[in-house]
């Protein structure tokens, strides 16, 4: 039986993915120095991904130097894109060739833009999965000047993208496309404001069309519309990366892994699974990502200790979305994410999304200084207990 407890041997913990959870996690592991951490990266900057769309409408570059956000911080960085699990040896390998082992595993690889589903998105949509990508965006829209831009995508990432790309640049007709009913999940209030935020904003919305097909010019939608475009962004649902199955582990239909109530893959309990990889009962967002990063922290330093592992607890508070930088809606919700009747909007609402991204960033701050200080609201029942979110 494994034991680190009492002087005996390091454990040597990976922590895979240096987003918002996988950063949360390997700073916080520090709260002891019983044990020896590295933390797996394939960029060198961590990126503050729910920027994105401000990169996209103005170039605001929105990464940093991960060895700034670990710095003083006894964490082995370890740049490079793994290629493969090996969980039987407890073995990663880099695509340069770089096998590591480990004692624990902190899976924190997140997700991106899904284009598998839809035929064309690769070819001829942009993305929002990266910096560049998101910078590739603004300096299309700045070349062409003008035109009609196409933003497939009812949910978090197309509606912020949509009302700060209309608003940035008066001169592209935007159009947001949406598979459902536009805010579905927020109160009736909440999607009133929604919808007349982004008409103020000139952004027309097309609901309960699905986009089936892409082409050069338009996108062919499942019912026959047709959407003709200059341009489009592609903001229709997060995929996660195929490792986790090709590597084995038991994994949803979408292929997340499946998780215990604390967190860790049901068929391999010594990787912990956190952020948009894990099934976890959660809605992928920087908001869950952070409190996982955490609490798995917390459990494998106390697993590593004998001490008993708890089941992950989460509590919703808010949705925040920004509709420009000048705007916003911030919808309350109970622990369960359900919408309360309350919204905060306008110049509020903006002050509020913006304060929330800033806290996202120094939480991350707070745990490099005083690691431990992070804390969540917690609900009574267990994350993994609700039902799984859909990706779309
Ligand atoms: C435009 C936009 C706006 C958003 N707004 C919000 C919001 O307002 N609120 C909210 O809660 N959420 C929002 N989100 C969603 C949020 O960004 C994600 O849910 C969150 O980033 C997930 O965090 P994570 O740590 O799981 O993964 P990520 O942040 O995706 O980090 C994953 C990390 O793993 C690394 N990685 C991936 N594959 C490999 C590999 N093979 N080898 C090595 N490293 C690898 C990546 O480089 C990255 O560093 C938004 C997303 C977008 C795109």
């Amino acid at each position: 039986m494994e034991r680190w407890k009492g002087g005996q041997a390091m454990a040597h913990i990976v922590v895979a993915g240096a987003g918002y959870a996988g950063m949360l996690a390997a700073l916080r592991l520090r709260k002891t120095r019983a044990h020896q951490v590295t933390l797996v990266s394939a960029s060198p900057n961590f990126v503050e991904r729910i920027r994105l769309h401000q990169t996209a409408a103005d170039g605001t570059r929105v990464e940093s130097p991960l060895t700034r956000l670990i710095a003083g911080a006894p964490i082995g960085l370890v740049l490079g894109r793994i290629a493969e699990l090996q969980p039987a040896r407890r073995e990663i390998l880099l695509a340069d060739g770089t096998a590591l082992t480990y004692d624990r595993l902190i899976y924190a690889l997140g997700s991106q833009t899904g284009t598998s589903a839809v035929p064309g998105v690769s070819a001829y949509a942009h993305r929002l999965n990266n910096p560049d990508s998101a910078a590739r965006l603004y300096a299309a829209l700045l070349e062409r000047h003008a035109g009609r831009l196409l933003v497939v995508g009812g949910g978090l990432t197309g509606i912020e993208a949509a009302a700060e790309i209309a608003k940035r640049h008066a001169e592209w007709q935007v159009t947001l496309l949406s598979a459902g009913t536009l805010g579905a999940d927020l109160s009736p209030r909440g999607q009133d404001y929604l919808r007349a935020a982004l008409r103020r904003k000139g952004v027309s919305v097309i609901e309960n069309q699905r986009a089936a097909r892409l082409e050069a010019d338009r996108a062919y939608c499942a019912g026959g519309a047709v959407e003709s475009f200059d341009m489009c962004l592609w903001a229709g649902s997060f995929e996660v990366s195929k490792l986790a199955a090709q590597s084995g582990f038991a994994v949803d239909a979408a292929g997340r892994i499946l998780v215990d109530a604390a967190l860790r893959s049901i068929s391999h309990p010594e990787v912990y699974v956190v952020g948009d990889a894990a099934a976890s009962g959660l809605r992928m967002g920087c908001a869950t990502a952070l409190p996982m990063g955490a609490h798995a922290a917390d459990s494998i330093l106390a697993d590593l200790d004998d001490e008993p592992v708890q089941p992950h607890r989460f509590g919703y508070t808010v949705r925040c979305i920004s509709l420009g930088r000048d705007d916003g809606l911030i919808q309350l919700v109970d622990p369960l994410d359900q919408p309360r009747d309350r919204i905060i909007t306008g110049r509020p609402g903006a002050v509020v999304k913006e304060l929330v991204c800033q806290g996202t960033w120094y939480s991350l701050e707070i745990e490099r200084r005083l690691p431990g200080a992070f804390t969540w609201n917690r609900a009574e029942v267990p994350s993994s207990l609700r039902p799984l979110p859909s990706l779309a």
